[in-house]
């Protein structure tokens, strides 16, 4: 291990930049707690799904503010899991349906409301018992953690995004259409980046890192040398 982790580091950007396997990595690395906040948004929009509503219909957003109060994150990051009314949905919201609507769900005011306060409960409690927690999202840095010591912002070109995340889905069984997942990946690009609430952005003091010709070891390695030069492990 590399010294523990003190404080939080915010770890935010779109999908395919692989942002939950270096930050989970690192989390474990400095015996860390870790949140993935996009899993809570997933959990709500199955909420809605399976009341029989889509993501963008006119009450999705109270049924999902309701189903708030039955999530439970699960922040070690050897086992993150996420629950909704205690079962273990950490499966079905990797699925086609949930990607589709979560971005509709999650533009809701009153649903980030109920999400952000909750992540900062759970990031209070990791850090008061771990000392330390990483934690990845869209609004990490500029809403959630806006004190955060150290904030990243992973990027990369749309097309590798969407070779990763088709891979994921090729491993996971769901498919993995690279042109579809281009299209699907360019959609939720468009819709969480110019949402009304909190649309996804890098903080102005956050560091920028362009994860296009990098490995996820690459990756992990520039952040350990950030947390180490920041003396936020000891
Ligand atoms: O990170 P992931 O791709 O699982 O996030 C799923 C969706 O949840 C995003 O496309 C975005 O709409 C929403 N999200 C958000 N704010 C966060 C994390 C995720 O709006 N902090």
């Amino acid at each position: 291990m590399t010294g523990r982790l003190h404080g939080v580091v915010a770890m935010d950007g779109p999908s395919g930049t692989g942002k939950s396997t270096v930050s989970r990595r690192l989390a474990a690395a400095c015996g860390a707690a870790y949140l993935d906040t996009g899993a809570m948004y997933r959990a709500l929009t199955l909420a809605v799904l399976r009341t029989g509503l889509d993501g963008a219909a006119p009450d999705a957003g109270s049924v999902a503010v309701a189903a708030a109060d039955d999530l439970e994150s699960v922040t070690d990051p050897s086992a993150p899991a996420i629950l909704l009314a205690g079962e273990d949905v950490e499966a079905e919201i990797r699925g086609p349906e949930v990607t589709a609507a979560v971005s509709a769900v999650s533009a809701v005011p009153e649903v980030r409301t109920a999400l952000v306060q909750r992540q900062r409960d759970l990031i209070a409690k990791a850090v008061a018992s771990h000392g330390g927690i990483v934690v990845e999202g869209r609004d990490i840095g500029s809403v959630v953690v806006p004190d955060a010591p150290l904030k990243v912002y992973l990027t990369a070109s749309e097309e590798i995004r969407a070779a990763r995340r088709a891979s994921q889905d090729r491993k996971a069984g769901r498919g993995g259409d690279t042109a579809a997942v281009l299209a699907a990946v360019r959609r939720r690009d468009r819709l969480d980046s110019t949402r009304k609430t909190s649309p996804s952005h890098a903080a102005a003091d956050a560091l920028v890192l362009d994860t296009d010709e990098l490995s996820v070891d690459d990756v992990l390695a520039e952040l350990l040398r950030l947390v180490r030069d920041r003396g936020l492990v000891t």
